[in-house]
């Protein structure tokens, strides 16, 4: 007697894996952006339409693909980035699962055209709810262009659980923001309903921040640490960029754009008394990891990851945090400060140096600064642990951190709209 168990068909078990990486048109937007970063490029377009619902396109100027690669690039679990499950262990690319572009054609109407450097025409090829409809050669020049229109058009339930246009456009940018940030040699353009919104040319990451947010670069505190473990680098928003939200909070691991209240909780510590309660610094972090020592393989979009010692990464950017503020904001010690007074009386009471250049803590008088001595007294005298330290926390390993609200930077609407999506 046949059971009732069977194999679902393709097409099904594409939109099932769909329901995880494709939740709205952000979800595409990453996934192709990912893609042509991995392909090498150094210029990436990005045109959208409605809120992406009705077209995300990307141009890039990276590898492109053969005819053959072309067709199988739409396959489930088809990638050129890994081999065997131990070369996840050893990544540096930002795709590795091959389940995308799959996913996201079981839920659209796609149209690529791709060429490849070796071959003299380029692959045309249109799939419609993950079904095949045409490959032709077509002329093209080197790279990819993937346009997928009309998401969710074959399932309406999805469909109507999109939010407005101006909120998935939110999303859209978001993401534009984190790529972009991680990878400021490469110039983007984002085109919003036919109108260009941004344009960033490839360069320095402090210009990259400059470019997208309206943070002063004087505002910026270089970070870079280099431990066994983990190298720690990218930008410090001085205490006056703190906000009250959480949404100007910029953490990437090994190239990757990560939401982790834990270490972002680690970071804003760091800052100690430079706080106000309930305030939230600007950073751009980056922190680069063995690879065989972070599982980025948690979560089907791969905003989680998991290192391997959490605890130590976590003691460890405190402290970087703190050692980096410390020595930005160069000031007596409380000790030295009372001995300066004990060995001179008549000595001014208080003495700032302040190199060239930098962030002068007293430019506008902040009582929490001024008067937190001890405070920068600590800031200056943090070590830097090099070793694990494990029972530094005897609590659980996640600190109750409320959930961000991503989007605090900008984080009004209206100016968000208005501030970055005005043409430069
Ligand atoms: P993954 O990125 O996890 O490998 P995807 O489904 O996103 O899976 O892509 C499948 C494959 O298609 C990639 O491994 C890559 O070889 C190829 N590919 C996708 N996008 C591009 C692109 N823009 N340029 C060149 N190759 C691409
Ligand atoms: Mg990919």
């Amino acid at each position: 007697m046949p059971g009732v168990i069977h194999l679902l068909p393709e097409s099904t078990a594409n939109q099932i894996a769909a329901g995880e990486v494709v939740q709205r048109p952000a979800s595409v937007v990453k996934e192709l952006l990912e893609n042509a970063v991995d392909a090498g490029s150094t210029s990436i377009k990005l045109f959208i339409k409605n809120g992406g619902s009705t077209l995300v396109q990307v141009d890039d100027n990276g590898s492109g693909m053969n005819a053959f690669d072309a067709r199988m690039c739409w396959e489930r679990h088809a990638t050129s980035k890994i081999v065997k499950a131990e070369d996840l262990y050893n990544l540096n690319t930002l795709g590795f699962r091959g389940e995308a572009l799959a996913s996201i054609a079981s839920v659209s109407e796609v149209e690529m055209r791709t060429k490849s450097a070796e071959e003299s025409v380029a692959t045309r090829i249109v799939i419609n709810a993950g079904t095949l409809e045409t490959q032709e050669n077509v002329a093209a020049t080197q790279g990819t262009s993937i346009a997928v229109k009309n998401l969710f058009y074959n399932i309406p339930a999805r469909k109507n659980f999109l939010k407005s246009i101006t909120v998935e456009t939110k999303h859209i940018f978001e993401e534009y923001q984190r790529i972009a940030l991680a990878y400021p040699a490469i110039s983007f353009e984002f085109v919003n309903q036919g109108k260009e919104v941004s344009k960033l040319q490839g360069g320095s990451l402090l210009d990259r921040i400059s470019d997208l947010f309206s943070v002063k670069k004087e505002d910026l505190i270089v970070a870079d640490e280099h431990t066994d473990i983990v190298n720690f680098s990218g930008f410090l928003g001085s205490p006056k960029t703190a906000k009250k939200t959480r949404g100007g909070q910029y953490l990437f691991a090994n190239g990757r754009f990560i939401k982790d209240h834990y270490l972002n909780h680690a970071i804003s510590s760091g800052y100690g008394g430079l706080l106000e309660e309930k305030s939230y610094p600007f950073f751009v972090i980056f922190l680069q990891v063995d690879p065989a020592k972070i599982d980025v393989n948690i979560h089907p979009t791969k905003h989680e990851v998991k290192f391997e010692d959490g605890r130590y990464v976590y003691t460890l950017l405190q402290s970087v945090v703190k050692k980096t503020l410390g020595a930005h904001f160069v000031v007596p010690t409380a000790s030295q400060l009372s001995n300066a007074i004990n060995s001179n009386p008549t000595a001014p009471r208080l003495h700032v140096t302040q190199p060239d250049g930098r962030f002068n803590p007293f430019e506008t008088p902040k009582p929490r600064v001024t008067t937190s001595w001890e405070k920068i007294d600590d800031l200056l005298n943090t070590p830097i642990p090099t070793t694990r330290q494990p029972d530094i926390f005897t609590s659980q390993e996640e600190q109750p951190v409320q959930s961000a609200d991503i989007g605090g930077i900008f984080q009004v609407d209206n100016t968000f709209i208005g501030r970055h999506f005005s043409s430069r």
